[in-house]
């Protein structure tokens, strides 16, 4: 943190925009997209969901009781968490994959239908995208009720992937999201 630099999840909150009762009522939508417009934010956002050892790739290399498992490969969900991912990856010299929703990947997928603060849906992922074995991060925008996330570990997990992180810029506390998803390590920049 440089000097006059803001922590990261009073910049997250700053530039963030609260919708109540968007996309239905009840529901207070976390709107990211202008933390992502300023390029000084998503600078220190892309930068910062990497920040802790166990989301380093090179954490594993380093080795030591105190070196993470890293990660091999970047998963982001659609849609948001394609933003985030392809940063993540290029960042760290992976390569990144797209988590789709049903029906928008063109070749042999995976499936894992899961249930959201608001609706329903189904996850794909191609199912040559993921060696066994292979460390991947899942990244995302807002950790909620961790449904799409369960369904995402669900699909990496059915290819013989293994999830050493899941990355969220908003992790909305009172949806239990991280209970839900456990023992898989959360690193959330904005806990709320
Ligand atoms: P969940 O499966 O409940 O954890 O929901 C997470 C997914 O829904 C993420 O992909 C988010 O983009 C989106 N989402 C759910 N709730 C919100 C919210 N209150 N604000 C912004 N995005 C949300």
């Amino acid at each position: 943190l440089r000097d006059g630099e803001l922590p990261i999840d009073e910049l997250i909150a700053t530039f963030s925009v609260d919708v109540p009762d968007f996309p239905e009522p009840g529901v207070l939508f976390r709107d990211l997209t202008p933390v992502f417009a300023d390029a000084g934010a998503f600078r220190r956002v892309v930068d910062a969901l990497t920040e802790p050892a166990d989301v380093d790739p090179r954490a594993a290399a380093l080795g030591g009781a105190d070196g993470g498992p890293g990660f091999d490969v970047v998963a982001g969900i659609e849609a948001r968490g394609f933003l985030l991912a392809a940063a993540v990856a290029l960042d760290a010299g992976t390569g990144v994959l797209p988590v789709r929703k049903a029906g928008k990947l063109p070749r042999e997928v995976v499936t894992a239908d899961y249930a959201l603060e608001y609706g329903s849906a189904t996850l794909e992922l191609h199912t040559d995208s993921i060696r066994p074995g292979q460390r991947v991060l899942l990244v995302d925008d807002v950790l909620a009720t961790g449904g799409t996330l369960q369904a995402a570990i669900a699909l990496v997990e059915q290819l013989g992937g293994v999830v050493t992180a899941v990355a969220v810029v908003v992790e909305l506390l009172a949806l239990g999201g991280r209970e839900r998803i456990a023992p898989h390590p959360v690193h959330a920049l904005w806990r709320v």
